[in-house]
């Protein structure tokens, strides 16, 4: 018989992801397509995880997550942003940020409902938004001379009565914005207003870079029972294959939350959640000197694609910068991408598929690059950039 896919997926194209890290390897590129370090988390978390691994943590976990990772986690927030949480009631572990991201967007948004979400978005978003019924409503950031900024005036003009939720991202992959004390009071504001439920995805919370903090957004005035916040163990600590992560949140929220995520996996990573327990306690001056590493492979890159004339924006947090190649001539960054493992052997990320219309929201010519590699594998990349022609 024939395969058709459901209607409310048809629109939403397959992962980038899959197609540019297959096209690396089939050209032996540098990948610096996909956001995954190439060097695994501290030698501690991996120690818990063998440890709970042998010693009988293998069968299925709590749905809300092990106890001593939702009380780990609800240390964390106190400790580091003074938020108190009461981890049977208002932490629950999940299935990496992805599902964190589905459960939230499927409990919360009916077929028809909107939800304001800000572009240049993260993939998954568009598809969950898509298998939830929703309407997505994007608000871009856009390129000043301060880097990517939310565009304020449009947030206040996507927000009305039809809409369910803000789905919000900060520091903000791709364009390494880290939305500022006023752009979250402006999201604040328009949330308190329409009385909206703000699902805010923080998965790099720690990876700030020139001396900034990150600022939740659930400790803005108004925003504690309104604000479903979302993490994971992943960007965090280096283990993106492990897809732990978690959502906190008023009780009614995270109970709401829980409603939809029981139904997805139920429970997931048994071994894994107390060494990410152990990691929350015990690792966090590894995840700084990670961070102090990143801000120098950021520079470095950054540096080197100035110099090769291909526009970077310094991010500000995450994984990536975002260039410009309209300049060389490139149609958009689609060519571009699709061009760059045959003339230079290096993968890259057209990040004009992160948006709805890249034409109006300035993202036709925008190409994102991970940093988040050995200094090798940034500095191979910067060579053979250098030695290919990259006009169209
Ligand atoms: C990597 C990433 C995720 C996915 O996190 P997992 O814990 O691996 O599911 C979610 N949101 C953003 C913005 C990311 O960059």
């Amino acid at each position: 018989m024939r395969a058709r896919l459901a209607r409310r997926l048809q629109d939403v194209p397959p992962t980038i992801f899959t197609t540019m890290s297959a096209l690396a390897l089939r050209t032996g590129s540098v990948n610096l397509g996909q956001g995954f370090p190439d060097r695994d988390g501290p030698p501690g978390l991996l120690a818990a995880a063998e440890e709970a691994l042998r010693s009988g943590r293998n069968q299925y976990a709590p749905g809300p997550g092990v106890p001593e990772l939702r009380e780990a986690v609800a240390r964390h927030q106190a400790r580091r942003y003074g938020i108190e949480l009461d981890p049977d009631r208002q932490v629950l572990v999940t299935a990496g940020a992805t599902e964190a991201i589905a459960a939230a967007v499927l409990a919360l948004v009916d077929p028809g409902d909107e939800v304001v979400v800000t572009e240049p978005y993260y993939d998954s978003y568009v598809a969950t938004i898509a298998m939830a019924g929703g309407v997505r409503r994007p608000v871009p950031l856009r390129r000043t001379d301060t880097g990517f900024r939310l565009d304020v005036e449009a947030l206040r003009a996507a927000v009305t009565d039809r809409t369910a939720v803000v789905l919000l991202n900060t520091p903000h992959n791709p364009t390494g914005a880290v939305l500022t004390e006023e752009e979250l009071r402006a999201v604040a504001e328009v949330a308190v207003r329409h009385d909206v439920v703000v699902v805010v995805d923080e998965v790099y919370e720690h990876l700030l870079y020139d001396g900034r903090e990150h600022v939740p957004l659930a400790t803005l005035p108004g925003m504690a029972d309104r604000t479903v916040s979302i993490s994971s163990a992943g960007k965090t600590f280096s283990v993106t294959g492990w897809k732990v992560g978690w959502v906190t949140g008023s009780p009614e929220l995270v109970e709401v939350v829980m409603a939809a995520k029981q139904w997805l996996t139920f429970t997931n990573a048994a071994p894994l959640q107390p060494a990410v327990a152990h990691a929350l306690d015990h690792e966090m001056a590894h995840v700084e000197e990670l961070a102090r590493r990143l801000q120098e492979r950021r520079d470095l890159l950054c540096a080197g694609l100035r110099e090769l004339g291909l526009d970077p924006v310094v991010p500000e947090g995450t994984y990536f910068t975002l260039s410009d190649v309209g300049h060389l001539g490139w149609k958009d960054s689609v060519a571009f991408c699709e061009a760059l493992p045959e003339r230079a052997g290096v993968v890259a990320i057209p990040a004009q598929v992160f948006y709805d219309d890249p034409d109006e929201s300035g993202g036709t010519h925008l190409v994102r690059w991970a940093f988040c590699k050995e200094r090798s594998t940034v500095e191979e990349a910067l060579e053979r950039l250098g030695k290919a022609d990259l006009t169209a």
